[in-house]
């Protein structure tokens, strides 16, 4: 592997805040199920009108749509993370060559390089 250690630590620090605002948003929009990284979404009650019953449907299944995305970032943060524990960071997870450090900088946990992207 070629990522200098300096920039690896750096990533590795940008990853573990990026993984922390991810579950505080998580924990906003929904309940730990149990198992980890598994988040339920929460229905929020706004009142008992059939306008304010459509508002509530609609927040549930934007949060829902949210809270899905961020379950997946979580997790390819969780994968990017344990790579920088065994050495196997910052490889295209599609043609197995070095994802450039640019885009590692922009997007730590990127799987694959911006050609497979
Ligand atoms: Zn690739």
């Amino acid at each position: 592997m070629s990522i200098e250690k300096k920039v690896l630590n750096e990533l590795n620090e940008k990853l573990i805040n990026e993984k922390k605002r991810i579950e505080d948003e998580l924990n906003r929009l929904g309940k730990p199920t149990g198992s980890p990284g598994d988040y339920k979404t929460k229905f929020n009650e706004i009142g008992r009108s059939v306008d304010e019953n459509a508002s509530e449907v609609e927040e549930y299944t934007d949060n829902l749509a949210l809270e899905n995305t961020l379950e997946k970032q979580l997790k390819e943060i969780d994968e990017a993370l344990k790579e920088t524990e065994d050495e196997t960071y910052g490889i295209c997870k599609n043609c197995n060559k070095e994802i450039d450090i640019e885009r590692l900088r922009a997007y730590p946990a990127a799987r694959t390089c911006i050609k497979c992207k």
